[in-house]
């Protein structure tokens, strides 16, 4: 019988960081090496880019349906962000939780925060760019938006990286490959917490001894 029993239960890992830092490309990363992850698609007001794919990379849905569904209850929490709505449905983190599953939301700080009032054991890691010239050279690079856009998000990255002492992990996402691994390294220590363990089951220590040395013949083992 295995000494201990863990929860199964999956972890809720709430993942930010300012906009070009590498998030949605460190967890496009870790699914590759992480199977037991299950990333949640947000819903948003912001216009489709040329590299989203609709109901994979979001759903898209217009600023009314949007509020509509507020109204309703879908979110588990949502934010206004650089004039767009963006929300986390509720339906299915339940469910991939209880599968044993680690659920990301990739979120802005705003929601992150209120995810962490209403769950406070999820953990929250940042993403930081190695150095705000690069992360200016990476949103440039990455060829989403226009240059309006960029400042914006710019600005905003400067009062975002002012939050990180609130999550409780930083990853400086200079190397790529060094990057995903330092993720899915928190990943696997989280599983391994102390607090995770639900009971430790150990027969009778005076049985087990006389079992394991006596009636196993350890004199011999050793002898040779
Ligand atoms: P975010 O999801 O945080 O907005 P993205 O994942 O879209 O950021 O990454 C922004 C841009 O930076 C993309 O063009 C991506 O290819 C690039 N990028 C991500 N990580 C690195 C890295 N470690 N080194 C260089 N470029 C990177
Ligand atoms: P983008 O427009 O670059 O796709 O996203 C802008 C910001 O919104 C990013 O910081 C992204 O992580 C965040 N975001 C994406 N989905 C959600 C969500 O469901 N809730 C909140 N609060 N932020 C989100």
């Amino acid at each position: 019988m295995n000494i201990l029993r863990t929860k199964e239960r999956g972890n809720l890992i709430v993942i930010s960081g300012p906009s070009g830092a590498g998030k949605d490309t460190i967890v496009e990363k870790l699914k590759e090496i992480n199977s037991n992850i299950w990333v949640s698609i947000s819903m948003t007001s912001r216009k489709i880019r040329s590299n989203d794919i609709p109901n994979e990379t979001y759903y898209f849905v217009s600023k009314e349906e949007f509020e509509e569904r507020i109204k309703n209850g879908v979110f588990l929490e949502y934010a206004e962000y650089n004039g767009n709505y963006y929300g986390t449905p509720k339906d299915k983190i339940n469910d991939e939780l209880n599968n044993g599953v680690d659920v990301i939301l990739v979120i802005e700080i705003q929601g992150a925060l209120k995810v962490k009032e209403l769950i406070p054991e999820a953990i929250f890691i940042f993403i930081m760019p190695p150095s705000m010239n690069e992360l200016r050279r990476r949103l440039v690079n990455r060829g989403t938006d226009s240059i309006d856009k960029i400042f914006n998000r710019f600005k905003i990255a400067y009062k975002e990286i002012n939050e990180v002492t609130k999550y409780n992990y930083v990853v400086v996402n200079d190397d790529l490959d060094m990057a995903v691994n330092k993720v899915n390294s928190i990943l696997v220590s989280e599983r391994c917490r102390v607090d995770r363990i639900e009971d430790i089951y150990l027969n009778n220590m005076e049985e087990e001894l006389h079992e394991l040395l006596v009636e196993k013949d350890l004199d011999n083992d050793i002898r040779e």
